[in-house]
C-alpha cells in the first residue's frame, strides 16, 4: 500500500503531466523545463538572460505574476519597455523586437505533443515567437497544458479570448457572451468586429534552429 497522502496523487499525476509535456516538447527541438513554483520559474529565467542583453516581450499576465516584468525593468538589461512609450511609438518598439537578444512570452496553450498554439490580434507577439529574436522564452503555468490541437483552439475560444478581451476593454462578442461567436466553426471562424483580438494562428511545432526556444512549465495556474 502506497504512502500517499491526500493530495500527493493529485501532485504527483500534475508533475508527470508536466515532464511528458516537456519530453514532447524536446522532441520538437525546444529547449523545455519544469518548475514547481513561480518562484523557481523567475530564477530559471534569470540564468538565461545575459546581462546587458536586448529583451522585449509580448503582452502576458504569467510574466507579470513570476515577476519577470520587474526583473526585466531592474536595470540589467536593455528592455524594449512598451509601456515605457507613448502608444504612438509601441509599432517602433514591436518592430525593434525582431532584433532583440531574447523575446519573453507566454503561450495560450501548449499541447502534450509538444506544441506551442498562440493567437494574435496584432501579430507582433506570434512572428517574434516564429522568427527574429535570437532566442525565446515561454513561461507557462499547468492551466494552459492541453491534449491536443483541438483543445487548445476550444481553450482560445472559451477562455483566453473573452478574458482578455474583458481584460483590454474590447467590446467583442467573446466578452458579452462568454466564448466566442464562431465556437462551432473551423479554428479561424469569429466576429467581424473592429477590436477582434484573434485575427493569426499560430502553432510552432518541430524547431528548424534547436533550442532556439526555451519553454518553461510551472506546477501552478498562470495567467489565462
Ligand atoms: S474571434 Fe471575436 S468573438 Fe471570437 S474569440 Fe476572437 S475576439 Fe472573441
Amino acid at each position: 500500500m502506497s504512502e500517499f497522502s491526500v493530495h500527493e496523487p493529485v501532485m504527483e499525476h500534475l508533475s508527470r503531466k508536466l515532464e511528458r509535456t516537456a519530453d514532447a516538447l524536446c522532441m520538437n527541438r525546444m529547449d523545455a523545463h519544469c518548475c514547481q513554483t513561480k518562484e523557481e520559474a523567475l530564477a530559471l529565467v534569470k540564468s538565461l538572460l545575459r546581462k546587458d542583453a536586448v529583451v522585449s516581450v509580448g503582452g502576458s499576465m504569467t510574466l507579470k505574476e513570476c515577476g519577470v516584468m520587474e526583473l526585466l525593468r531592474s536595470g540589467d538589461y536593455q528592455f524594449l519597455d512598451r509601456e515605457a512609450v507613448a502608444p504612438e511609438e509601441q509599432q517602433d518598439l514591436y518592430r525593434k523586437a525582431f532584433t532583440a537578444d531574447y523575446f519573453l512570452c507566454s503561450s495560450n496553450a501548449i499541447t502534450e505533443n509538444g506544441e506551442l498554439y498562440n493567437v494574435d490580434g496584432v501579430g507582433n507577439r506570434v512572428s517574434a515567437l516564429i522568427y527574429g529574436p535570437k532566442e525565446v522564452i515561454v513561461v507557462a503555468g499547468a492551466n494552459k497544458i492541453v491534449s491536443n490541437l483541438d483543445a487548445a483552439a476550444e481553450r482560445v475560444k472559451k477562455l483566453a479570448a473573452p478574458v482578455n478581451a474583458i481584460r483590454l476593454s474590447q467590446e467583442t462578442p467573446c466578452a458579452r457572451i462568454g466564448a466566442c461567436s464562431g465556437i462551432k466553426g473551423d479554428m479561424a471562424a469569429g466576429c467581424h468586429c473592429e477590436q477582434r483580438i484573434c485575427c493569426s494562428y499560430v502553432v510552432s511545432g518541430y524547431q528548424r534552429f534547436p533550442n532556439r526556444i526555451h519553454v518553461i512549465l510551472v506546477a501552478e495556474n498562470l495567467g489565462y
